[in-house]
């Protein structure tokens, strides 16, 4: 069902309990009004023909049967009887009472009483003990409202009509009111349906209201912005990888290719071939690095307490086995016990982000050469990746980090601007904080700031 049939169901029921609970009161209220009218009229009926009976010495049973004839206010199929303080009948008119059987008993319980009533679907009685200061009677006085119960049938049958069609007219309208409420959503749908991932450029309308749809409309429009930027971001990543894999590809086949064109002899086939391998290392470490980076984006990536010491000197060990002229002079100073040097974190990455910060200082020094300190002080572990080499020109530390950037201080160096991109991202997986302190021509320093581990038992 949809949200507009759902809507207008919701009023309808509403809308019903209120009018039905309003018409049931209405109709109850005019139902004792039309009987406590009656009962009025039945007795004064009853008190005026008693006293025109019992006051007037000049009216005797005759006479007042011939004047009872012909009253006008006489009830329809009226019965009216007249009994004493001795249970005697002074007078009878009319119909049988047909709702009673008058006993002697039965007027002496109404003269306890004061009154007594029987109301059937077709008869109305009310029979009532009247104290004078000469004799008292009981009135005993039957009849039929047939005018004023046709009127209360009449109210009712009118107040069903109305509520029903009163129904049926608020169902429509308020779908009609619905749909008309709803119809920017609508549009909406069908501007977000005709967007696909080919053309995430298109914006849905958000209308010139504030109101929630156009709220949507505008939050879509922010999450279309993102995804197109996402996109983008992605399209380049695949570009920029493609290109700069294509780039040591291109040199192993020209190598093999030249190679190929003549004879030649076993140490040219060796230094080519030494040369086709150390491509192929830097293909396989760009390789790595695209993996990793691939990584970093999946959301299952685990957790776990690290010792950064640890991880340095495993990270040593590889930069030294790759390069064996690098060097990597480390210093682990400030702290108290193993924990303090100790983070929350994926092992694999923090020792990934270690190499590449220690092959950069190495490589871009002519004394190839990285400090490293590690310091672990009060809440927080501090990495410093330090080198006396190129330096970085200040006008381009904020891009070093983004992908694929290589600044122009590493023309003559090999490298593809993937590395301190992967560190960043790595650095903010784990919540930590990275900054450049750099001048061209006077070395440079990482500083990498994590949050310490806390076991919370
Ligand atoms: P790559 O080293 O492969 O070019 P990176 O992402 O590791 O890529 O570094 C990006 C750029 O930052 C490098 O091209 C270089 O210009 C600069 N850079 C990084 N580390 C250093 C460093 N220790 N000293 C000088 N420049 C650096």
């Amino acid at each position: 069902m949809n949200i507009r049939t759902r809507l207008a169901l919701q009023f309808l029921v509403l809308v019903s309990l209120i009018v039905g609970v309003a018409f049931v009161v209405v109709y109850t209220r005019a139902a004792e009004f039309r009987t406590e009218e009656f009962h009025d009229r039945m007795r004064s009926r009853g008190e005026s023909t008693a006293n025109l009976l019992l006051d007037v010495a000049e009216v005797d049973d005759r006479l007042l049967r011939k004047i009872e004839q012909n009253s006008p206010v006489r009830l329809i199929n009226e019965g009216l009887s007249i009994y004493d303080d001795h249970n005697a009948l002074l007078i009878h008119l009319g119909e049988d009472h047909a709702l009673l059987r008058i006993t002697p008993a039965l007027l002496d319980s109404i003269r306890q009483q004061g009154e007594l009533e029987r109301i059937t679907t077709e008869r109305e009685l009310l029979a009532f003990h009247v104290r004078s200061p000469k004799s008292g009677f009981v009135a005993v006085i039957s009849g039929q409202d047939l005018y004023g119960r046709r009127k209360l049938q009449d109210q009712a049958r009118v107040m069903l009509v109305t509520f029903l069609v009163g129904l049926v007219l608020i169902f429509f309208i308020s779908r009609t009111f619905a749909r008309r409420a709803l119809s920017p959503l609508q549009r909406l749908i069908l501007d977000l349906r005709s967007i696909t991932a080919s053309d995430l450029s298109r914006r849905t309308d958000p209308g010139t209201g504030t109101d929630e749809i156009a709220q949507v409309a505008a939050s879509f429009n922010d999450l279309l912005g993102r995804l197109e930027a996402a996109f983008g971001t992605q399209k380049n990543f695949i570009a920029n990888a493609s290109h700069e894999m294509r780039t040591p590809l291109t040199a192993i086949s020209g190598q093999l290719e030249v190679l190929l064109l003549k004879e030649r002899s076993g140490e040219d086939y060796r230094n080519a071939l030494k040369s086709v391998v150390e491509d192929m290392h830097a293909l396989n470490r760009l390789n790595d690095r695209l993996l990793m980076m691939a990584q970093t984006d999946a959301a299952s990536i685990t957790f776990a307490p690290v010792r950064l010491d640890e991880l340095i000197w495993a990270a040593r060990t590889e930069v030294l086995r790759t390069k064996t002229f690098n060097q990597v002079i480390v210093t682990i100073e400030g702290f108290e016990e193993a924990s303090d040097l100790t983070v929350n974190g994926n092992e694999v990455l923090l020792r990934c982000m270690i190499v590449n910060l220690m092959e950069n200082a190495c490589k871009y020094s002519g004394d190839h050469q990285a400090l490293v300190t590690l310091r672990g002080k009060g809440e927080r572990v501090t990495l410093d990746v330090e080198d006396r080499g190129i330096g970085i020109d200040p006008v381009d530390h904020h891009r070093i980090f983004e992908q694929f950037f290589r600044a122009r201080n590493s023309a003559g160096t090999k490298g593809h601007g993937i590395g301190l991109s992967l560190v960043k991202r790595i650095v903010e997986l784990h919540g930590g904080v990275i900054h450049v302190e750099s001048k061209r021509g006077e070395g440079a320093r990482f500083v990498i700031t994590f949050r310490k581990f806390v076991d919370a038992e």
